[in-house]
């Protein structure tokens, strides 16, 4: 059916109409008054949003612009840092580091498990001559719908004394709490088509004064993400560049949607849709990529499919049957899982509905490993039990 199409992938995500009513304006100038007004609101929910006094600075990128503006502004060329990598997103940060000439030392962790702690623990406490500067960890992992022990981590980083935590959170901030200030989190990452409901466009930064110190030190060469221009910028409620506005006449609609619901409420209902999608995916007899409910993301759920029946069969029958987009895997991934979102502008009818679409496109495709309506009725028991 044309216009019905629903998005349950990891971004973009869903968005509500009042932030898509919010962009169908004329742009106004980004150097104008009117325009700064809406910065200086937009700032302060971001603030709330990260749970941090400090400015957190919007980019005009995605999400991997906002963590690659992080690392070349935290390190300097020749720099030791750990990388923790348990999936594309956290080897796609061990590629940017090494592009920047970074001295780079992997913590790898098979996909759909999460980093050990105790690894990072073990490296930053044999460095006893504090040549570590900067430890990178990917937060919530959505390639493989982990979430990583970033609370124990960071206290590791911080025990260290010298080395700078540089987060992506681009699939954990707003899903669950990201406390900025409280965890001393350094540089946190993440993008406008995630849990803040808007389009792609922006990346969005916050930044710790240890931070700040280190961006004066790096000499790494930079310009357009040299992160001084936009903390200048950001003290007029500007930026240095133009900015999207019409991004950002969404984004003042969504954080205030956010607001409304509040942080505790906002990171339940992630939860708890979370649990009601696997509780379903159990029911259904199909296998959980990540077993372990502890360390499950609560923006992404990696399923793996019932023997026989493929991963693009399985997506594809999903849209044109029911209008509904899934993710496949990425990279070597790929045709091994499939990855439902739950993530952003998601309610419990989209995750009732999303199974019990699953449960007929699986019919569809020959799998009859399960009673008709028994993933609706499990995720049903969590989400109302
Ligand atoms: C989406 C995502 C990113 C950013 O990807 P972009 O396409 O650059 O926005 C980074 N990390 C994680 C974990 C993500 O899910």
């Amino acid at each position: 059916m044309d216009d019905k199409l629903f998005l349950m992938i990891p971004g973009p995500t869903p968005m509500p109409e009042r932030a898509l009513l919010a962009m169908a304006k004329a742009p106004i100038g980004h150097r104008s008054g009117e325009f700064a007004k809406i910065m200086a609101e937009v700032s302060e929910n971001l603030k709330w949003l990260h749970q941090t006094a400090s400015e957190v600075l919007i980019l005009s990128s995605s999400g991997t612009g906002a963590l690659e503006a992080a690392i070349i502004n935290a390190c300097s060329p020749g720099d030791r840092v750990l990388v923790g990598a348990n999936g594309k997103f956290g080897e796609r940060w061990v590629e940017v580091a090494q592009a920047f000439g970074l001295d780079v030392e992997v913590i790898a962790a098979p996909y759909g498990q999460p980093l050990s702690t105790d690894a990072f623990k073990a490296a930053l406490e044999a460095d006893t001559d504090k040549t570590i500067k900067a430890v990178v960890v990917t937060h919530s992992e959505t390639s493989t719908g982990v979430i990583n022990d970033l609370e124990t981590i960071v206290g590791y980083i911080r025990a260290h004394g010298e080395a700078l935590s540089i987060v992506d959170a681009v699939t954990s901030l707003g899903a669950t709490s990201v406390p900025v200030d409280a965890w001393g989190l350094d540089f946190v990452g993440s993008g406008s088509q995630k849990a803040y409901m808007i389009p792609p466009g922006l990346g969005f930064l916050a930044v710790s004064e240890r931070g700040w110190a280190a961006c004066e030190r790096s000499t790494m060469p930079r310009y357009y993400f040299d992160l001084r221009k936009y903390r200048k910028a950001l003290k007029k409620n500007n930026t240095p560049f133009t900015t999207p506005v019409n991004l950002v006449f969404a984004l003042q609609t969504t954080l205030q949607m956010l607001r409304a619901e509040g942080l505790d409420a906002l990171f339940a209902r992630h939860a708890r849709l979370r649990n009601a999608t696997r509780a379903a995916v159990r029911a259904l007899g199909l296998a959980l990529f990540n077993p372990d409910d502890h360390s499950a993301s609560p923006a992404i759920t990696a399923v793996v499919p019932p023997e026989g029946i493929a991963c693009d069969k399985l997506r594809a029958t999903l849209k044109k049957h029911y209008d509904i987009v899934i993710a496949g895997g990425q990279g070597e991934m790929e045709g091994q899982i499939v990855r439902i979102g739950h993530l952003g502008f998601v309610g419990e009818r989209d995750v009732l509905t999303a199974i019990a679409a699953l449960e007929g496109a699986l019919h569809t495709l020959g799998y009859d490993g399960f009673t008709p309506g028994s993933g609706v009725a499990a995720a049903s028991a969590v989400l109302f039990g």
